[in-house]
């Protein structure tokens, strides 16, 4: 963990999301890549999911008093560098985590909106989309959403056929109820190449900018949205701008798909090798 010289304190982030039990996507894929990049992980779990690589088959509800009191407890005693959000299934624990944040107000909050999982169980009930647009994305210094997340939460129909112009405004839409900025996620897009796009504010005018990296052709995609947020957040608790925060974000995803590609675990989507470069520590050690 990388500490800042003067305070002697570690560069700290908090994850507030869902528990994945098989370890690749949710609040564990979040601390692993805070860890790999060298920022002390804390976690509040919102949720605790039944899943493995194979798919989620079940979510169970935290209680809104305990998500309330573990945040507080953390942000009142670790005071974080950076925050970000993960898997918020309902409005209940929507508002609750609002208003833990209002009260704690975070230097950086990264938010990424998860509504389904890729073996299509939702993550976000239906009925909790409007509290997620009223209270959390007004909070957001980025959000992170996929294009299918973007387009549903804009309110416009996905058609592939119009989607660089339906990503402007969905872009515009999301910027307007009160995002400062969104990072649209081009990973579900197929090609040789996934683009994801940062739309910002300046002056009035909406900057736009590209963030390219070649695909990882490679079944174990599970978590890959967590881990960037979570990327995006360590670099900013670490002091980077968002732009530099993006890239490396970005850069880091890249290098974990690929050290991950060829590995067997479970039968399913398997994870992205998040320590892909632990042998310096274990020689330390053996
Ligand atoms: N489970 C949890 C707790 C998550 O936070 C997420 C995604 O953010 C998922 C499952 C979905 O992962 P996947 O898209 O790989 O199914």
């Amino acid at each position: 963990m990388d500490k800042n010289p003067e305070t002697k304190r570690y560069i700290t982030a908090l994850t507030i999301a869902g528990l994945d039990p098989s370890g690749g996507a949710g609040l564990l894929a979040d601390v692993k890549t805070f860890s790999a990049l060298g920022v002390y992980g804390s976690a509040v779990a919102t949720a605790l999911t039944v899943q493995n690589t194979t798919g989620v088959k079940a979510v169970h509800a935290v209680t809104p008093g305990v998500i309330r009191s573990q945040i507080d407890a953390v942000m009142e005693d670790l005071n974080p560098d950076a925050v970000k959000i993960g898997m918020v299934n309902d409005a209940a624990t929507i508002d609750t985590i609002a208003g833990a944040l209002q009260n704690h107000p975070p230097r950086w909050l990264v938010v990424d909106p998860v509504i389904l999982s890729s073996s299509g169980m939702p993550l976000m009930q239906a009925e909790a989309i409007e509290a997620f647009r009223k209270r959390l994305m007004p909070m957001a210094d980025l959000l992170t959403p996929n294009i299918p997340e973007a387009c549903r939460l804009a309110r416009i129909g996905f058609d592939a056929a119009r989607w660089p112009e339906l990503m402007a405004e969905a872009a515009r839409r999301l910027l307007g109820d009160g995002a400062s900025a969104v990072l649209i996620k081009g990973g579900h897009a197929d090609g040789e190449r996934k683009t994801d796009v940062l739309f910002s504010m300046d002056g009035g005018e909406i900057e736009q900018k590209s963030y390219s990296a070649p695909t990882v052709f490679t079944g174990n995609t599970h978590g890959t949205g967590c881990t960037l947020s979570a990327a995006i957040a360590a670099f900013l608790a670490r002091g980077c701008g968002l732009d530099e925060a993006v890239m490396s974000g970005k850069k880091y995803l890249s290098a974990a798909l690929s050290e991950g590609a060829d590995v067997k675990n479970g039968g399913g989507a398997g994870a992205v090798n998040h320590f892909y470069d632990p042998e310096k520590l274990i020689k330390t050690i053996l």
